[in-house]
Formats: C-alpha cells, sequence, structure tokens
C-alpha cells in the first residue's frame, strides 16, 4: 500500500508509492534542449491520468499534478 499518509492505493509496480504519489523520474528523458520526452512512457501517463481523475479530489494532489504539467 502506498507509504503516504491518508493514501489506500496500491503500489505502482516496484514503488513503495501508488501511482500517483510515485516518483516520476524515469519516466521521461531530458533531451539535449533541455525539453523532457515522455516517449515510451504513454501507458504510465494514461494509468496516471485515469487514477488522478477518480482520486485527485479526495487526495488533494492537484498541487502535484501543476508540478508535473509545468515540468513537462
Ligand atoms: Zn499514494
Amino acid at each position: 500500500m502506498c507509504s503516504i499518509e491518508n493514501c489506500n492505493l496500491e503500489n505502482f509496480e516496484d514503488k513503495d508509492k501508488c501511482i500517483l504519489h510515485c516518483e516520476k523520474d524515469d519516466w521521461y528523458k531530458v533531451q539535449e534542449n533541455g525539453y523532457k520526452s515522455w516517449y515510451g512512457s504513454e501507458k504510465k501517463l494514461k494509468l496516471f491520468g485515469e487514477r488522478l481523475e477518480k482520486n485527485f479530489l479526495v487526495f488533494g494532489i492537484i498541487k502535484k499534478m501543476d508540478i508535473l504539467i509545468m515540468s513537462i
């Protein structure tokens, strides 16, 4: 179960947190121009989006999503 307090989602793959809370450093590659390429992580992003839709009101992770969007 996710190690974040009050979150009871299952862990994502081998992480100790759920798909919403886990680090996403390995979901993208930083290109030479500084932009992040999310190529290859489409399935994860889709799952993340589905999870987010169901849970963001409950867990209040809108701020985290803002950070994710800004970092893309
Ligand atoms: Zn979680």
